[in-house]
């Protein structure tokens, strides 16, 4: 016999037995000399019956009680039992109403609790979300530190061959068993799509894309970012899988190493440029005077640690003062433009050139004697007479006059700019348009 058994039977044996002392009791007090000891009994049993049982045994109890009095009335007419009936219906009505009211609280209290169980359900939901999100989320958590690391590395260099390295460095790093190019135009049909579509790619599946012919059977799947610079593609990154299929989220993710590698660029770039307007002249692009010293400073004491030779040019164009008078400063400025433009083209690689004042420039040549440095001398001389500056259908001459300077007869820099500048003195007296040496004694 089970628990619930042995449970159902002593529970009707109870039942029965408290019945039966029911009645007992009943019999009793009908019989004892004080009839109205019934009603308390009755209430306290219409009370107890509702407590422990139900509404529904207390109306039973008061309903059999309401018999037994009408009984005693017809027996033994008394007054007090009329009003006894109706106080024991009086209670009845008064439990009735206890009970509804408890149902009420019963129902909300239920309500709540449903809301409460339902709340529990879905955090238990939620627990076993992020229990199954956790290693997903540490992944990307440390994706993403690398990227801070990565992007703390991009700022420390403002070197273009270096930014490139970091970026395929991590880039491979971050999509293992795979293949990492940063190319600069375009060199198969991915990078052509690109340079087309203006934006970037994925292919999930090259062996299905209908767009591509599969070029490289080797891998499974490509993305492909480009790298804008001014508006313009500078380079595409790209990463080819072996193995796996990338998906939107590793585009994501290259998209960031993309924009974190063009902000590293354009610093490069910028700073770059800023270095060349530190040292050049903005007009002529040549090195301003500043710069071009410090450099002939170096080639003096390269020249003088190797016992090398090497000459100064201080070049003065003549009669400058009627360009800007008869045509105006804007050609003046182009006169001096195309003449810079002529030295540079004219002398060598290696050979320094600046713009040491407003219409002087003055260049050195390294590892040159003077033999040489007055046939280079008269070449460009020559070279920038029989050029003929044509402005708005005028034809211009312009004619230059050289001083030279040699190392080791002159021994400094300033000993080197000075003799140059008194030979271009002399060269102005003798008539303009030559080359003067500067010669001791
Ligand atoms: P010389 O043959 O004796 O050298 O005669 P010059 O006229 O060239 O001599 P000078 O040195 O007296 O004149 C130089 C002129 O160059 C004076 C100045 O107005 C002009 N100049 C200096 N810098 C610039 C410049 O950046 N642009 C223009 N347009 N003119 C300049
Ligand atoms: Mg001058
Ligand atoms: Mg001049």
């Amino acid at each position: 016999m089970d628990n619930k058994k042995i449970k159902f039977y002593l529970e009707s044996f109870a039942e029965i037995f408290l019945v039966f002392l029911f009645l007992l009791i009943t019999l009793k007090l009908i019989k004892s000399p004080r009839p109205r000891d019934i009603l308390y009994f009755y209430i306290f049993c219409e009370i107890l019956g509702f407590y422990f049982f139900s509404i529904y045994t207390a109306f039973f109890i008061t309903f059999s009680f309401s018999l037994i009095a009408l009984l005693t009335l017809i027996i033994k007419p008394d007054g007090w039992i009329v009003i006894e009936i109706l106080a024991a219906w009086g209670i009845f009505y008064l439990l009735n109403i206890y009970l509804k009211i408890a149902e009420k609280e019963y129902g909300k209290q239920k309500l709540d609790l449903e809301k409460i169980e339902q709340q529990i359900t879905t955090l238990e939901a939620q627990i076993e979300k992020f229990k199954e999100e956790e290693p997903i989320f540490k992944e990307r958590l440390e994706k993403y530190k690398d990227l801070a690391n990565f992007s703390f590395e991009l700022g420390t260099t403002l070197d273009f061959e270096k930014i490139s390295k970091t970026a395929i460095t991590f880039t491979k790093q971050v999509f293992k068993n795979s293949n990492v190019m940063l190319v600069a135009g375009a060199s198969d049909i991915y990078d052509r799509w690109i340079y087309e579509e203006q934006k970037p790619l994925l292919v999930e599946d090259t062996g299905k894309d209908y767009r591509f012919p599969r070029i490289y059977p080797e891998f499974t799947s490509l993305i492909a970012y480009p790298i804008f610079s001014e508006g313009k593609i500078y380079s595409i990154i790209k990463v080819f899988s072996r193995q796996n299929s990338f998906q939107a989220e590793d585009l994501r993710f290259l998209s960031t190493i993309a924009s974190l590698s063009a902000i590293a660029f354009m610093n490069a770039n910028l700073f770059e440029k800023t270095q060349a307007l530190a040292i050049t002249d903005s007009l002529t692009g040549l090195f301003n005077h500043t710069y071009f010293l410090e450099r002939v400073r170096e080639e003096v004491t390269r020249a003088k640690r190797f016992g090398e030779k090497l000459c100064f040019m201080m070049l003065d164009i003549d009669h400058f003062k009627k360009f800007n008078d008869t045509y105006g400063h804007q050609i003046g400025d182009e006169v001096l433009i195309r003449v810079a433009g002529r030295i540079k083209r004219k002398l060598r690689a290696t050979d320094l050139i600046g713009r040491y004042g407003g219409e002087e420039f003055a260049v050195l040549l390294p590892k040159t004697d003077k033999k040489n440095a007055i046939k280079i001398a008269e070449a460009l001389r020559k070279a920038i007479q029989s050029e003929k500056f044509n402005f708005s259908g005028e034809k211009l001459n312009v004619t230059v006059t050289i001083g030279v300077s040699a190392f080791p007869e002159c021994n400094t820099i300033s000993e080197l700019i000075a003799s140059a500048d008194e030979s271009l003195y002399r060269g102005k007296k003798l008539g303009r348009n030559r080359v003067v040496l500067w010669e001791k004694g």
